[in-house]
């Protein structure tokens, strides 16, 4: 047990500490560390992760909005390795300029994180903002967040973060870790995903916010026919022309389905 930490877990900013070995062991094996990565921990709590990977690493960044974190974190991580600690709300960290000040000459940073499941999808969505800028992300999420993150047309889970992610990214779920594996321990199972940004050449969207819109209006009422949902974003004509049939609803529309109607909108 670990003395430097004193403070009882917060709910609200989605503390749920790891402390089985084994899944901390998996964690780190996935992600495994090469000599020059630039590694960037998201929300490193009490260290379960970050000690680890310090160990293999010798340092890394971590950003941590928990004030009452800050000191013990730091001064249980010198026997490990060099923390760098940003401290404050990873939602306000420009990962742009933070790898290039880390990984300068075009190189990239690499996010790890158990994340606050409050706040998993808006972190997902402001990695995605940076996707350039990041070589690979580790997540541990929701099971359930992340079976939408991997969904595919036809499911019940296919959604707006499915269709966004895989626009922009390889998602591959990785494993299952239960509740037991936390103190305190979440009402649900929880997984762990890689996501691996495309390279810029090989996103076909051509306008971020035009597709983003669509994505959103599309899902937005998804058990509306596109022609309805779409109402105002794009006509029946703009749905068709980019062979997409208009009574059809956007839970089985696929990616390169809504790309292709984003495109088109945005040619003008
Ligand atoms: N990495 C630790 C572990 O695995 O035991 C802690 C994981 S806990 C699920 C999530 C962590 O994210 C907590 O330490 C919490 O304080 C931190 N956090 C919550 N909101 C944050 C935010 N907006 N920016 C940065 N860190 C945040």
């Amino acid at each position: 047990m670990n003395t430097t930490f004193t403070e009882p877990a917060k709910k609200h900013l989605g503390q749920n500490f790891l402390h089985e070995r084994g899944e901390i062991d998996k964690i780190v094996q996935a992600v495994d560390p090469q000599p020059g990565d630039a590694i960037v921990e998201i929300g490193p709590g009490q260290g379960a992760l970050t000690f680890p990977l310090l160990r293999k690493h010798g340092a890394l960044t971590a950003i941590e909005f928990d004030r009452d974190l800050h000191a013990p974190l730091q001064a249980a991580a010198r026997a490990h390795g060099t923390l760098r600690l940003i401290e404050g709300d990873v939602l306000g960290v420009d990962f742009t300029a933070l790898a290039a000040e880390m990984a300068p000459a075009g190189g990239q940073i690499r996010l790890v994180g158990n994340l606050p499941y409050n706040l998993s999808s808006p972190i997902l969505f402001h990695a995605l903002d940076h996707a350039a800028a990041v070589r690979d992300m580790h997540f541990m999420l929701q099971k359930e967040v992340v079976e939408r993150m991997a969904a595919g047309p036809g499911s019940k889970v296919y959604g707006r973060l499915s269709v966004m992610l895989q626009a922009y990214c390889a998602v591959t779920p990785l494993f299952i870790v239960p509740p037991g594996a936390f103190r305190p321990a979440p009402k649900v199972d929880s997984a762990v995903v890689r996501l691996v940004p495309k390279p810029p050449a090989q996103v076909e969207v051509a306008d971020h916010r035009t597709f983003a819109n669509v994505v959103r209006a599309a899902f937005g009422q998804r058990r509306k026919t596109l022609r309805n949902a779409l109402n105002g974003v794009a006509d029946t004509a703009r749905i068709e022309a980019a062979g997409l049939r208009a009574d059809a609803r956007a839970e089985q529309v696929e990616v390169a389905g809504f790309v292709r109607l984003a495109n088109l909108l945005a040619g003008g």
